[in-house]
């Protein structure tokens, strides 16, 4: 049992995921804060990536750190140093774009140069992938009943055909994706070949189902229902997959004018956010995609084949 001295529950032995979108405060959308902005406002990464890579070498938890490009494009000696503590590091895209609003071969190139970039930064080969703002699922709320239009399938065969293992964009809930996408890893079969799917935990708060272990609900819902979650799906044999961001962990973060939505979603419960994270990360352990992989620990029906 490897229960940290003063927790007052044991740590929990099941394996878990842990994510992190690596990007600025300002990444957010493009239609907000456009890509030619960028190089002018001030740069956090560098030092909100230091506190949280501290926080979770205190708690001896990993993590798969999907890079924006243009991020690993300024920062290389960042991501080395992330892959040289034993975290993989995966691409989150190159300029933050939808993917529902990129053509397939706008998607291919922002693709490949993000993983050029990553790549270069840290001499390892890129195996998965994140949308930005879950887009792989299609537009918001553009599709049927408050769902997202729908998976953006000549970008999934893109994945496939550049050699990515796995996908982790396809958020299993309303507005966002669809609430009948499977919330379990699963096994998606494309034209070019199939990919594993690691979609994000999601849970039921007040009635409604949301993203659970990311953003807003991550920072403010309590970890007992958190980990209450989490063992749940860990009772069936899956792993829930957490996400984070650096710019969460910035006392401080530099204020935007930002529509109400993304007010909440940028802003709501900051404070007090690192303690939380330590609270949880305690309780938990969390390894990249890439040491969960290795383990064999998921069905094989969910497996691409290698
Ligand atoms: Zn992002």
């Amino acid at each position: 049992m490897n229960e940290r001295a003063g927790a007052v529950t044991p740590r929990s032995p099941h394996l878990n995921i842990l994510t992190v979108d690596l990007e600025e405060w300002f990444h957010l959308d493009e239609d907000v804060v456009p890509p030619g902005e960028w190089d002018r406002l001030p740069s956090r990464v560098e030092e909100t990536t230091r506190r949280l890579l501290a926080i979770l070498e205190a708690h001896g938890a990993r993590a798969t750190f999907f890079a924006l490009g243009w991020v690993a494009a300024r920062h290389p000696a960042l991501l080395k140093m992330i892959a040289g503590r034993g975290h993989e590091v995966a691409t989150h895209g190159y300029l933050h774009r939808s993917v529902a609003a990129m053509s397939t071969e706008e998607f291919r190139a922002d693709l490949l140069r993000a993983r050029q970039a990553v790549e270069t930064a840290t001499g390892e080969p890129v195996e998965g992938y994140r949308a930005a703002r879950w887009s792989l699922g299609g537009v918001p709320g553009g599709g049927r009943r408050g769902r997202a239009s729908g998976v953006v399938t000549g970008a999934l065969e893109v994945l496939v055909q550049e050699g990515i293992r796995y996908d982790a964009s396809l958020a299993p809930i309303v507005y966002l994706g669809d609430p009948s996408w499977p919330a379990a890893p699963h096994r998606l079969e494309t034209a070019a070949g199939p990919i594993l799917e690691l979609p994000p935990l999601v849970g039921r708060f007040l009635g409604v189902r949301l993203l659970s272990g990311s953003g807003w609900a991550l920072r403010r819902v309590p970890n007992r229902a958190l980990l209450r979650q989490i063992a749940r799906r860990n009772a069936r044999g899956w792993p829930a997959v957490l996400d984070l961001h650096p710019w969460e962990l910035d006392p401080d973060p530099p204020r935007l004018r930002l529509p109400f939505k993304y007010r909440m979603a940028h802003y709501g419960g900051l404070r007090g956010f690192p303690a939380k994270l330590a609270d949880l990360l305690s309780r938990l352990s969390l390894v990249p995609v890439r040491d969960y992989l290795a383990k064999g620990l998921l069905a094989a029906s969910a497996m691409p084949p290698a």
